[in-house]
């Protein structure tokens, strides 16, 4: 008897406001794909959960649901992943309304594609923010639980919203749509175009620089929720020499459109010259500069089926190409949609 009424009387309070505490913290979804922020070089990748588990700094900032979605490299990520995930996701938010934010651990290979995918697919204000690390967990100084911690203070800032899907690595935030990965190795592999980071992760705030312009999200035309697949894309390197041949293969192919990765200023090869004889109701060319650098002058070509990709690089316009194509075959349409995203 004793004892429960020190439990009525001194515990409740103690207990009370830790679990008042509890209902202040936001919820968060933390999918999991795989990647080096879910490997040791010595093991096999970790599982969703368990990965999660070894940042319990998580929980003091968060309410947190962890998913595992698929756990891969992201090399072998497929625009068949991609759409499930963003139907998986639109289920998620759909469930609960008091979602804070999304956070996706993901391989850094094709994070920037992922990542931009979402941007376009996504519709919602629910942050996403893509996370993962250059070394692998049990490498000296591993980059992904600070990564991981850091994405988490993005996604359930104010600030966050509004501000398409984002990517945080080494303290950095990059929209979505700018992203590139330019190392191979160093924990810095992540820069952001010229258009450049949009904020940064402090270790005492989240400080946002900018926003990005270009339509995402709740802003995008593209809705994929019930789509089977996706249209295929194939993206063709031009380089010094290319023959003609390689062209027409790819032109046979079963795809609804062609990404040429193109010299500076989309100039190409005389391996593409066909390509500005095409009648504009062929299958469509985009033209992608395979310099990370300013953006092609010009537009789509009057009667031809050629659109320009302006600054995103190829596999970013094959993504765009991918869901331009859902709305429409029209050339001159499609470079609408490429000056608007
Ligand atoms: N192999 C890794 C991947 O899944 C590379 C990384 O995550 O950094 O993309």
């Amino acid at each position: 008897m004793i004892r429960k009424l020190f439990i009525a009387l001194f515990l409740f309070p103690i207990v009370g406001p830790l679990f008042a505490q509890e209902a202040t913290k936001p919820d968060v979804l933390i999918v999991t794909t795989g990647g080096t922020i879910a490997s040791n070089t010595n093991a096999p990748m970790s599982e969703g959960h368990e990965l999660i588990r070894a940042v319990p700094e998580l929980t003091k900032y968060a309410n947190i649901d962890v998913e595992e979605f698929v756990r891969i490299g992201s090399s072998k990520m497929t625009p068949a992943i991609w759409l499930s995930l963003v139907k998986r996701i639109n289920e998620r938010v759909e469930e609960n309304p008091n979602l804070g934010c999304i956070i996706i651990t993901h391989g850094t290979d094709t994070m920037e594609e992922t990542a931009f995918f979402l941007n376009l697919t996504h519709r919602s204000t629910v942050p996403i923010v893509l996370v993962g690390s250059m070394r692998s967990s049990n490498e000296i100084s591993a980059d992904g639980p600070a990564n991981l911690l850091n994405a988490l203070r993005v996604g359930i800032s104010e600030e966050a919203i509004g501000k398409g899907v984002l990517v945080v690595l080494n303290e950095n935030i990059s929209a979505g749509r700018d992203l590139i990965k330019s190392h191979n190795r160093r924990v810095d592999a992540f820069a952001s175009t010229e258009r450049g980071f949009i904020g940064s992760v402090d270790p005492e705030k989240v400080v946002f620089y900018s926003a990005p312009t270009k339509a995402h999200t709740i802003k995008s035309e593209f809705n994929v929720y019930q789509l089977a697949s996706l249209p295929p894309v194939d993206i063709v390197q031009d380089y010094a020499g290319l023959d003609s041949t390689i062209f027409s293969y790819y032109k046979a192919r079963p795809n609804q459109g062609l990404v040429i990765s193109s010299f500076a200023g989309g100039r190409v090869s005389n391996g593409f010259r066909e390509i500005f004889n095409l009648p504009e109701s062929h299958k469509p060319i985009v033209i992608a500069s395979s310099i990370k650098g300013g953006r092609i002058m010009g537009s789509n070509r009057e009667g031809t089926p050629i659109v320009v990709s302006n600054d995103l690089p190829a596999n970013k316009a094959r993504i765009l190409l991918m869901l331009a194509l859902t709305k429409t075959k029209e050339p001159r349409e499609i470079q609408q949609i490429f000056d608007k995203y």
